[in-house]
């Protein structure tokens, strides 16, 4: 029997923040530009702006690339003259792509669920762009891990869609009680397992848990690796029994 963990990929197990972080420092040192948390906080703070007016239609990808390193470039107040801000964002992206950051004791997590339980099936199964996720997921050496890579760009469905997940249970071959996902998002990761009928973990848990638990029929919560391996194998060794995964995690929901 398969045991079959669909891993959310930014804020789970990579940290999108520090390879954006870095990436930056990359390229604005390398056109001879400045670079301080300052302006990193800076660019983060306008990117996000910038992606609630694409998502509202107000302006288009292009302009989202061109007008967030316009704006990095007007803090960075150095010469500027002659830098494409479009180029710079794709030197940005390709940057970023090959310069992943696990989240702090992912790849250990990783390895002791690989070797520590039994036919374990592990799967990323994220929203956003092939190239970056597979990039960053290669860079980090965590790949040799990874049974399979599910990027919504390829499969022309994106959680929190049921249709994203079947997707990934018809290519892994498995029944969905083999299947559990895990990851931060309760609008797409947590959504998603509910849609798809699938167990489920929050992972790093906030706000209104209790609340939270009930509205998206959470099966699980867990704020370290440590509790989520915990939970991942009791859930693994009941399903081996042929119980109902009912025990205690020292970090379930509550
Ligand atoms: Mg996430």
């Amino acid at each position: 029997m398969h045991h079959n963990f669909l891993f959310d990929l930014d804020q789970t197990l990579l940290d999108f923040h520090a390879s954006e972080y870095k990436a930056l420092g990359i390229v604005l040192t390398v056109n001879g530009l400045p670079f301080s948390d300052e302006i990193y906080q800076a660019f983060k703070a306008y990117n996000k702006s910038l992606w609630l007016e694409l998502e509202k239609g107000t302006i288009t990808r292009t302009e989202l690339f061109t007008r967030r390193f316009e704006d990095v470039f007007r803090r960075c107040g150095g010469e500027t003259y002659g830098l494409d801000p479009l180029q710079v964002n794709d030197d940005f992206i390709r940057t970023m792509s090959v310069n992943g950051v696990p989240m702090k004791g992912a790849p250990e997590f990783l390895r002791k669920l690989k070797t520590g339980i039994p036919d374990a099936g592990i799967y990323i199964a994220s929203n956003g762009a092939t190239v970056n996720a597979k990039g960053r997921i290669a860079s980090t050496g965590l790949d040799r891990y990874i049974d399979g890579i599910f990027v919504s760009e390829d499969m022309g469905a994106a959680k929190p869609s049921a249709a994203f997940f079947e997707f990934i249970l018809e290519r892994i071959r498995e029944p969905r009680e083999s299947c559990i996902m895990i990851g931060d998002s309760l609008s797409s990761d947590m959504l998603g397992a509910k849609n798809a009928s699938m167990a489920s973990v929050w992972f790093m848990p906030e706000g209104d848990v209790s609340a939270a638990v009930k509205e998206y029929e959470i099966d699980y919560c867990a704020s370290s690796f440590d509790s989520l391996y915990s939970i991942l194998a009791g859930w693994a060794a009941a399903r081996d029994s042929g119980r109902k995964a009912v025990f205690t995690a020292s970090d379930a929901c509550s």
